[in-house]
Parts: C-alpha cells; sequence; structure tokens
C-alpha cells in the first residue's frame, strides 16, 4: 500500500477493533471511520515524529562557524 500524497510505503495502525493506515515519511494518515478522534491520532504521531527528528538533528551553533 502506498502514500497518495507522496507515494511512501504506508504504515499499517491498530486502533482497538479498527485499523489505518499513516505515512511515516509525509504524516498523510487515512482515517476510515468516523468516531475516530481525526485530530488526535495523527497530531501526535506527527508529534512523536517531529520531536524524534528534533532530537537527531544536530542544532547549528552559531559560535562554531
Ligand atoms: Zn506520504
Amino acid at each position: 500500500m502506498k502514500c497518495p500524497r507522496c507515494q511512501g510505503s504506508l504504515e499499517e495502525l491498530s486502533l482497538g477493533d479498527v485499523s489505518t493506515v499513516a505515512c511515516p515519511h509525509c504524516g498523510f494518515a487515512d482515517v476510515p471511520v468516523d468516531h475516530i478522534r481525526e485530530e488526535d491520532e495523527p497530531e501526535s504521531w506527527r508529534d512523536a515524529f517531529n520531536r524524534f527528528y528534533e532530537d537527531t538533528t544536530p542544532r547549528e551553533d552559531a559560535t562554531e562557524h
């Protein structure tokens, strides 16, 4: 299954008795059912991803240049 936005491979996420897919590359999330809080899952996933990305990205230190 591929992301319609960036054509990357999607990851399947299980949320209780339903499953959905999300793209780790661009943050796309497909939520096929209504009763899932649409903002909650994509935001927390993206939030975690952003935190991970920031942690592994070295900060530019102006004094080093
Ligand atoms: Zn994508």
